[in-house]
């Protein structure tokens, strides 16, 4: 590196960390940093722009450029160079701007003078802040190594996280992390929440990003890597024997650890001023930003690796973390980029009000035990694990899946109003606990809730359910680190049903592959995983576990009653290979002496459309069938459920899905056998009493929605509503909802 150009980046770091250090009002300083930038680098402009929103950017202050610009000037994201820099999150380095493609003139800044531009994105762990320019009259290059320190500048720029502050005519706004955000995601669990924010991974706060002292820097520098070593090394020796892969990826790590680049690249900067955490973050900076466009999988999971040993190299040297010492607030709401369902159990179901994501989607793991615990859940909920600091107040908007952090005092109080209206409602579906789902017109449908815990039988008694329609028993392997035994799935079975009593429990046999992929099995690189090897494909293709599986089922329904179902299935053949090998094991069981259970029940789910139109002979062979319409909708709409843009494209009363459930429903009847649907469309009322109306006769749901969905079907003239149905199909209606809705909400005509 060069020399006089470490020392220039050194000498304009110092006066950075002074005028930082100055008392001044924000914008002054913004205002003084451009000014030390420009002289230090010997240009006639440096200006900065700071994202207003997700997708504007406005210039802050500049020194240069017209001062009546500021606040005034804006423009969209890879809109002109600046908006280019800030949309590729890389340096544009143009000798003649004007000429560059994307170049933008305007007007009102007097930008036309210069020829030289330098922008280099303000970016702080992968979340964009603004972009830095430097221009000059001069028509020229900038340097490898001017580049390098405008990059360092930004850094600390980045650090100042009152940044925006900044936005916005004057200062007056508050900072960042102080005023009020919300941020809009996908719903993975509906519900109202109130509490404070409790982060999984609190960030690391550096403080103090310009070193006074490198050598100080660089020994710190040194003990930390040496300190994370040694705890690698720790953490290889102890998984030594554990799994092939936990160890892969320790000596991932440990390459990491060592490697040079990485090391020198963090020294570089350490060189020109930044302190030794503040280096670090700024290759972890990088490294994000290369994650963010590596097409390759492998590659990116390694940079994940890279990433997250810098986050253990950065809590080694700044001391914060994990353990921070902070105290989890009464009401936490938890806020996470992303978490496995192994991290969420450890939090235990009683402490958290609610659950919100970053990263995540509807049908995660995540999500089936935020489901499970019937807290609220939100997914894909924007940068808010880079807004939300521990402790600040969150409103959880389940239902139109909003977050709302720090919100405004009348946000809070119409909130509070919401959250007592769903007491009060939640208050009159407890009196409706005891009477039956039956229609004003004399039909009865049979309401069973589904779950996956242990935890949540004790809902079967307060919700009213009157039975488990869908056991999923694939979270038991999920929340494990290896392949749970026989004995302890029995035991836990065993327990499943003796909590249960006299009501059915339908177990489903392992239904993973997809998005469920267990930590102990290798992951399968599939293009399209739904589409994939998993659930009864892998039971039939692999059939040690399913049969393991089974036997425990056998064993745990010992002189009583068993219901099992398959799930996945997509034709004939399969289930009667599953219902074979089912009773291959229960046969085994009796020449053991085993005592049996004393009837065995055998369904499948119905969830691919193949299996709708399959031989008359499947409907007459299984005991019992389950719409799995998560599932089913998906396949018939060719929509992946969990693709938050077209998740919802297609209406679950469009026409073309009722007719195929109307199908399913005849068919069932003409084979005497009984049916029922267990997807989630399942627990909303207005779908159920539609399901009802077209036959269906048991509906199986998270146990919140019973009581709203039973309150509807108590109101609802089911043979009048099945003709404004047919009337809806036959005027040739894309979805019979419009119809519905207004027959339901109708005065007088229920709801
Ligand atoms: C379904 O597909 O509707 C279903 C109930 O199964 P899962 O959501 O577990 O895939
Ligand atoms: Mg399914």
């Amino acid at each position: 590196m060069d020399k006089t150009r470490e020392s220039d980046s050194r000498k304009l770091l110092g006066r950075l960390k002074a005028a930082l250090a100055e008392d001044s009002a924000g914008q002054e300083r913004l205002d003084r940093i451009t000014t030390i930038i420009s002289v230090s680098m010997g240009v006639e402009v440096c200006s900065i722009y700071l994202f207003r929103d997700a997708d504007t950017l406005e210039l802050c202050a500049t020194e240069g450029l017209n001062p009546q610009a500021v606040h005034k000037t804006r423009m969209r994201i890879g809109e002109g160079l600046v908006g280019r820099v800030a949309r590729t999150r890389r340096p544009i380095n143009a000798a003649d701007a004007p000429a560059a493609p994307g170049f933008r003139y305007m007007a009102e800044t007097g930008e036309e003078l210069f020829s030289a531009f330098l922008g280099v994105p303000i970016q702080r762990l992968g979340e964009p802040l603004g972009v830095l320019v430097v221009q000059s009259k001069q028509s020229r290059a900038f340097s490898d190594d001017e580049i390098y320190g405008m990059e360092v500048v930004a850094m600390v720029l980045a650090e100042m996280t009152e940044l925006g502050a900044f936005i916005g005519e004057g200062a007056a706004l508050a900072p960042l992390h102080r005023r009020a955000a919300s941020f809009r995601g996908g719903i993975g669990q509906e519900g109202s929440a109130m509490g404070h924010v409790w982060l999984h991974e609190p960030r690391v706060v550096v403080s103090n990003p310009i070193a006074d002292d490198p050598h100080e820097e660089m020994r710190k520098l040194d003990d930390a890597i040496e300190t994370l070593r040694v705890s690698v090394d720790e953490l290889l020796a102890t998984a030594a024997s554990a799994d092939k892969e936990q160890t892969q990826v320790l000596e991932a790590y440990r390459m990491f650890a060592n490697s040079r680049g990485w090391r020198r690249r963090i020294e570089e900067d350490i060189a020109r001023g930044l302190s030794a955490a503040a280096a670090v973050e700024k290759q972890q900076t990088a490294t994000r930003a290369r994650m963010e466009r590596v097409p390759d999988a492998y590659l990116r999971e390694r940079l994940h690796d890279l990433d997250d040993l810098s986050n253990r190299l950065l809590r080694i040297l700044t001391g914060q973390g994990r353990e921070t010492g902070a105290e989890m607030p009464d009401d936490p709401i938890l806020v996470a980029s992303n978490i496995g369902p192994g991290e969420l159990l450890e939090y235990g179901r009683r402490k958290l009000k609610a659950v919100v994501l970053e990263e995540g989607s509807v049908a995660s793991h995540a999500a089936i035990v935020a489901r499970a615990w019937a807290i609220p859940l939100i997914v894909h909920a924007g940068p808010i694990t880079s807004e939300a600091l521990n402790g600040d107040l969150v409103l959880v908007d389940g239902e139109h899946g909003i977050v709302h952090l720090r919100p405004e005092d009348a946000v809070v109080d119409s909130f509070r109003d919401k959250i007592a209206m769903e007491a009060a409602q939640q208050e009159r579906f407890v009196s409706l606990r005891d009477k039956p789902a039956e229609s004003p017109d004399g039909v009865r449908v049979r309401l069973m809730m589904n779950a996956g815990l242990m935890a949540e039988l004790p809902s079967l008694e307060s919700s009213g359910a009157e039975g488990v329609g869908l056991f999923r028993t694939e979270l038991q392997f999920l929340t494990q680190s290896r392949v749970p035994r026989r004995g302890e799935l029995a035991q836990m079975y065993s327990r499943v049903l003796d909590r249960a009593g006299d009501l059915q429990v339908t177990f489903r046999t392992l239904d993973v592959g997809s998005d469920k992929v267990l930590p102990y099995m290798k992951a399968q690189d599939e293009p399209n995983p739904a589409l994939g090897w998993r659930a009864i494909r892998i039971a039939l293709d692999k059939p040690g576990v399913m049969r393991m599986q089974v036997q425990a089922m056998i064993r745990a329904a010992a002189g009583r009653k068993l219901t099992v179902m398959f799930p996945f299935v997509a034709q004939l053949q399969e289930f009667r290979e599953a219902r074979q090998l089912l009773f291959r094991e229960v046969e085994r069981e009796r020449r053991m002496g085993h005592i049996l259970p004393t009837e065995i029940k055998v369904g499948a789910m119905l969830e691919t459309p193949s299996l709708a139109f399959a031989p008359a002979q499947f409907y007459t062979e299984a005991d019992f069938i389950s719409i799995g319409g998560n599932d089913l909708k998906q396949f018939f709409f060719a929509a992946d459920r969990e693709n938050e843009r077209v998740r919802r494209r297609y209406d679950t009363l469009n026409v073309s899905f009722l007719n195929l459930i109307e199908m399913i429903v005849r068919r069932c009847a003409e084979a005497g056998t009984p049916l029922s649907f267990c997807g989630e469309d399942a627990g909303r009322p207005v779908e159920a009493v539609v399901f009802a109306a077209l036959g269906m006769r048991a509906l199986s749901m998270r146990p919140a929605s019973i009581g709203p969905v039973k309150h509807l079907i108590r109101r609802t003239n089911l043979a009048s509503l099945r003709k404004v149905i047919d009337d809806a199909r036959a005027s040739g209606a894309q979805s019979v909802r419009p119809a519905v809705v207004e027959h339901l909400y109708r005065p007088n005509n229920g709801a």
